[in-house]
């Protein structure tokens, strides 16, 4: 029996001062985590510290400030914000020299600007901090050692913080199973009025003016659960509250005056029978709530909405039958929505894809002052601003998962007048932004990137950009796209030659919105200055989601589908040669051309695969459908061998290495090369668990696997599936793929 050694403690001594709901939920998981040696913790009733000694919440009730500051190595106060003065004031004299000193108020300019009253300046070992948790109830009585899981804390540390202090307190606040994030105190207090103090005052006088037009409250008993809701937080602790607008009153009148304006606006909507502002602004908010309710899991005080773990279970075998059309083109979604917006007129988009990602970017449009409604089963409607009519969004742009939008938009927002700031979830936020900035630096861009070229991205507005002729060193349509955005600003030509084709949806869409991108050979060329003219856009149902059902349908027994609608677009077509040459049965029928884009309906019929060596010039033709070409590799008869593919181990995971692991999870051994793989087909598939690493390809492509295994398999972390392929579980499904998703 192995030994269960205690972890050491982050801190020796911590002294908590002020022992209420916040204070005694962080001495509660500290002690619990065994993450200092010991708490102490002093409280303006010496009873509470004493009554928390007695629940277990700390070790040691001290009776003044003094005695449980001194030999303290982490001092926490969490007294209400407007107590923070003379607390500090009672701490300075006892505060050793290497202490932490930290807090856990609402309100982060009112911390420093205490602190600098008592102490002169903040020292590099005073670490603001805010934990984005809490509950309506206070005291000691209500701590709670998980209030903190899953949440977030915010610090904002000074940029002469002592690094190792920094990351000490960070410890300590993951040790509580929180989510560290850290900002500047100016961005956490605009953040905060907004999202959280706004809010509340909403809460508070909302309840009061209706208690105040009903004494009897009568209305209070017929009021639904929506008002229950919305209001709950008006029964917060009117002190806490108070201290907080007090205390961070500038950004907070700033949000109450937009916030008038805005309801002043609706007002005269309403007196004036104003059927477009209202269903406008009501469209807007509910497409904002739904695109944002991703983001806001972990995020509320009091709501634990913990991200949603999603897992396939997958029953070996079956038949594939039916006739289907996957949802509509990421790519030409996406395009649609940006060129539709710096057109001039409204355009027209159907068969959209309601899929995260392009809801991203049309959010993101939307956050830039562009009206767009819908998204309304496909159909999408773009009231154009012209090429330079977007306005400065209000903060950063999220963009999801979407390593495409972000690409793009740094190639539009490149060339705009006003400072922008993109940034992604955590997936996105690992993948490589150097190959867009480098050349549009070299274009006159200013742009700045995170850690080792990763988002965010700051871009600096009002730069000139002038055209340049770029060689990609690496096939990309994303880096090109980014690249001809860029060009519709600049002065002069902006040519990029790609070194082996790469899909041209934003060359053609361009030409659709009568923008003339001249082609030739391996070069597309803009010259800025143009206009865009808005247009209608039927979107094709996308190639790389029908690529499941093309393996699907191939590998399976005795299969016959049918995918209707599906884009053809030359530079995408890699996986319907690659499977053809391995001997698949795929009969396109229906050719036509719908806006710029081919279009055909493909028949699909079960086949014997052989392996092949897949030629080189398919492989970016093919580049996001090759975790589902491995699984057909793999019940293929021979050897399928890859070459030339190093672009996927940057892809939304290492495609590569992520897909060999899997494979090897359920039975079968592959050879991974630096640029590719080689897989050996017919061995068996004996079923297992696989990690999709939150990769929404990798997860489908399992669930396609399941047709030939002859166990189950399991695939975890498959919530990004909806963010590409929206209802593929119940196509899957439908079409015999035998798919439970739990977690949903
Ligand atoms: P709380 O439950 O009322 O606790 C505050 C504690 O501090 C009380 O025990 C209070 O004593 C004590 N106190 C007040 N003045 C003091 C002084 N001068 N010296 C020593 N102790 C003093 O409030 P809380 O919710 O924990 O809030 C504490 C801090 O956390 C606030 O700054 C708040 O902005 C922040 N915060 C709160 C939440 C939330 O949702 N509640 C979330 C995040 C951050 P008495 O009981 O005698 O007044």
């Amino acid at each position: 029996m192995s030994a269960v050694t205690d972890p050491v403690p982050v801190f020796q001594r911590m002294a908590v001062i002020g022992l209420g709901l916040i204070g005694g939920s962080l001495a509660a998981a500290v002690r619990r985590g065994r993450l200092a040696e010991t708490v102490v913790a002093c409280d303006r009733r010496y009873e509470d510290a004493v009554l928390g000694q007695q629940l277990g919440v700390i070790d040691e009730a001290a009776q003044s400030i003094a005695e449980a500051v001194s030999g303290a190595d982490l001092v926490v106060v969490a007294v209400p914000v407007r107590a923070t003065e003379s607390v500090l004031e009672q701490i300075k004299p006892h505060l050793s020299a290497h202490a932490v000193l930290t807090d856990v108020g609402s309100t982060k300019a009112s911390f420093v600007a205490a602190v600098e009253a008592v102490f002169g300046e903040l020292g590099p070992n005073i670490i603001p901090g805010h934990p984005i948790a809490g509950s309506e109830k206070s005291g000691v009585t209500a701590s709670n050692p998980d209030l903190f899981a899953h949440h977030k804390v915010i610090l904002t540390p000074a940029e002469n913080a002592d690094p190792d202090k920094l990351a000490k307190l960070t410890r300590l606040w993951e040790g509580c199973d929180a989510t560290v994030l850290t900002m500047s105190v100016a961005y956490h207090d605009e953040v905060l009025a907004a999202t959280s103090h706004l809010p509340h005052l909403i809460a508070f006088s909302l309840v009061d003016t209706l208690a105040g037009e009903d004494q009897n409250m009568d209305i209070f008993r017929y009021a639904a659960g929506g008002f229950r809701d919305f209001t709950r937080i008006a029964a917060s602790d009117p002190v806490m509250w108070h201290d907080i607008f007090l205390s961070n009153r500038e950004a907070v009148l700033r949000v109450i005056d937009h916030f008038s304006r805005d309801l002043d606006q609706l007002r005269t909507a309403i007196a004036d029978q104003d059927s477009t502002t209202l269903l406008k602004v009501f469209s807007r908010a509910k497409a904002a709530r739904e695109h944002f309710s991703k983001m806001l899991s972990g995020q509320a005080y009091v709501t634990d909405m913990s991200q949603n773990q999603v897992t396939f279970h997958l029953k070996p075998g079956g038949r594939m039958t039916g006739d289907i059309r996957v949802p509509g083109d990421k790519s030409i979604s996406h395009r649609s929505i940006m060129l539709g917006a710096l057109a001039d007129g409204v355009t027209e988009v159907n068969g959209f894809l309601e899929g995260e990602d392009s809801l991203a970017t049309l959010q993101a449009f939307r956050d830039m002052g562009v009206t767009i409604e819908g998204p309304d089963s496909g159909h999408v409607r773009i009231h154009g601003v012209g090429i330079d009519g977007l306005q400065a969004p209000r903060g950063p742009l999220y963009l999801g998962n979407s390593g495409t939008a972000m690409r793009l938009f740094t190639g539009l927002l490149a060339a705009q007048p006003f400072d922008s700031e993109l940034t992604g979830d955590e997936s996105l936020s690992k993948r490589p932004m150097g190959r867009v900035a480098d050349p549009l630096r070299a274009m006159g861009a200013v742009i700045e990137t995170g850690e080792a070229g990763r988002p965010p991205l700051k871009i600096r507005g009002g730069q000139s950009l002038t055209g340049i002729r770029y060689e990609m060193p690496v096939a990309s349509a994303q880096v090109k796209s980014c690249l001809l955005l860029a060009g519709l600003y600049a002065e002069g030509a902006t040519s990029v030659t790609e070194p082996a084709p790469t899909r041209d949806h934003t060359e053609r869409m361009l030409e659709g919105f009568g923008y003339h991108v001249h082609r030739s050979g391996a070069t597309a060329s803009v010259s800025g200055g143009g206009r865009l003219t808005a247009t209608a856009i039927d979107v094709p149902a996308d190639i790389s989601s029908a690529a499941f059902f093309l393996v699907a349908a191939s590998i399976a027994q005795d299969s016959d589908l049918t995918l209707r609608h599906v884009g053809m677009n030359p530079t995408r077509v890699g996986v319907i040669n690659i499977l053809r040459l391995m001997g698949a049965d795929i009969e396109i029928a229906n050719e036509r051309d719908i806006g710029g884009e081919p279009v055909a309906d493909l028949r699909v019929r079960s086949a014997n695969l052989k392996g092949i060596d897949i030629p080189e010039d398919q492989v970016p033709l093919a580049i996001d459908e090759f975790p589902v070409l491995f699984i057909a590799a793999a019940c293929a008869e021979g050897e399928t061998i890859l070459r030339g593919a190093e672009e996927l181990r940057v892809k939304e995971s290492d495609r590569i290495q992520v897909m060999a692991d899997g494979l090897a999870a359920i039975g079968v051994q592959t050879t991974v090369t630096p640029d590719g793989i080689v897989i050996t087909g017919g061995q068996t598939m004996v079923g297992g668990t696989v990690d999709s690493h939150g990769d929404h390809r990798i997860a489908m492509s399992f669930a396609v696997a399941s047709l030939r295994a002859e166990g189950e398999i399991e695939v975890t972390d498959c919530a990004n599936v909806a963010t590409s392929f929206p209802g593929f579980v119940e196509l899957a499904q439908s079409t015999g793929i035998q798919i439970v998703a739990e977690g949903i």
